[in-house]
């Protein structure tokens, strides 16, 4: 306990300011564009649709309610299908519920840690078999990383059904030349408070299609019909960003290229290490992608490294390090305990393997080299 109130805290992933964020919501004060909307919504979006190679963007209020609206737009209903990666954040999937439909839960595989081709295909088999196809396909790439995008989209296509790319975590990741996020009908992107950039809170949603951008404008700001006594037909939501957030945004695009940057060589920090110590390994990263490393993430075979991971994350919870387990599968949680799952054939199931042996590191963006040696310090403690 001592030990702990003498050590100053270190965490996951915290937000890191560049200073330029004041800038744009002073003009914000200054023009008394508060609210609704206004010019840095408008600017946002534009620099980060170019940022990421798209059309378009339309800025929400959380990556959560993008996966709404973009489940909304895709018609997904009462007791339809959604197809969606198992190891991840529970946000993933919560809106598919909202929607009052069902999801079906797909493994990993082992080289990207993200969405199975394999488990998608028999997931696909089989519902061809029962008649009922997928409304959708939410597909998630985790901790900075690219799924295996041609071989998921080109079975998608093959059924014909949409996706909705989940890059929360994975904006700067590159994927054969084109941005994460961009594969699908449908990206969406998060600026939670631990991500790689941040505007306390806030989401993006993309696609190549205008007509798709314009119908989330319409949904995200309750959906009112061209009249001026508003009139409605639809479900619409109050999920439009705020001016306010936008300039934080804003300032934080310009510097997103160095966040991962100082995120790739924190990995590369803990990589060269940690190398030498039996039955640690490190999240792969597949060729002809860039991973961002939002957050370093490793795996513990607990019979060569003598520890689990849960020990390990024990003995840097000791030390005030926060680290975190691998996602807890969804397939797994009580609030899915109906739904249906596909593992990864070949290698059984890869997610929960990854769940009881991985672990996360802290992987700010402005962690001191001093604070990681610190943890450095304290797994190799642990490791010997
Ligand atoms: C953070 C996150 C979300 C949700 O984003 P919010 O902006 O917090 O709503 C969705 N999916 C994944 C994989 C995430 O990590």
């Amino acid at each position: 306990m001592l030990k702990k109130k003498l050590l100053n805290k270190i965490s996951l992933s915290t937000p890191h300011m560049s200073g330029m964020e004041m800038k744009y919501i002073e003009e914000a004060f200054e023009t008394n564009w508060i609210a609704p909307l206004g010019l840095n919504v408008d600017e946002f979006e534009k620099e980060f649709a170019h940022y990421v190679g798209m059309k378009g963007a339309v800025a929400v209020s959380s990556g959560t309610a993008a996966i709404h609206l973009a489940l909304s737009i895709l018609d997904v209903g009462k007791d339809d299908i959604v197809f969606c990666s198992s190891l991840t954040f529970i946000a993933s999937a919560n809106p598919i519920l909202y929607q009052g439909a069902h999801p079906v839960f797909i493994d990993s595989e082992p080289e990207s840690w993200n969405m199975s081709p394999n488990a998608l295909e028999e997931a696909f088999k089989d519902a061809v078999h029962t008649g009922v196809l997928p409304k959708a396909v939410i597909i998630v790439n985790l901790y900075g990383q690219s799924a295996k995008m041609d071989e998921l989209v080109s079975i998608c296509q093959k059924y014909n059904v949409p996706i909705i790319e989940d890059a929360a975590e994975s904006l700067g990741a590159m994927y054969q030349g084109k941005a994460s996020g961009t594969f699908g009908d449908i990206g969406i992107y998060s600026f939670n408070g631990n991500k790689i950039i941040t505007t306390s809170g806030g989401g993006m949603l993309v696609s190549h299609k205008p007509e798709i951008l314009e119908k989330a404008r319409f949904l995200a700001t309750q959906a009112k019909d061209p009249a001026p006594h508003y009139q409605h037909s639809e479900i619409g939501y109050n999920y439009r960003m705020s001016n306010i957030l936008a300039g934080v945004g804003r300032g934080q695009l310009e510097v997103l290229n160095h966040r991962i940057s100082a995120r790739r060589v924190i990995f590369q920090i803990y990589k060269q290490e940690l190398a030498d110590f039996e039955g640690i390994e490190f999240m792969p990263e597949l060729v002809e992608s860039l991973s961002t490393r939002w957050l370093t993430a490793i795996t513990v075979n607990e019979k060569e490294a003598n520890v689990t991971s849960r020990e390990l994350l024990q003995a840097l919870a000791e030390n005030n390090i926060e680290a975190r387990p691998v996602w807890k599968p969804l397939h797994m949680q009580p609030l899915f305990k109906q739904s249906k799952y596909y593992s990864n054939c070949k290698e059984g199931s890869v997610c929960e393997r990854l769940f009881s042996t991985g672990i996360c590191l802290p992987s700010s963006s402005n962690l001191t080299l001093k604070d990681q040696v610190r943890v450095i310090q304290c797994l190799k403690d642990r490791l010997k």
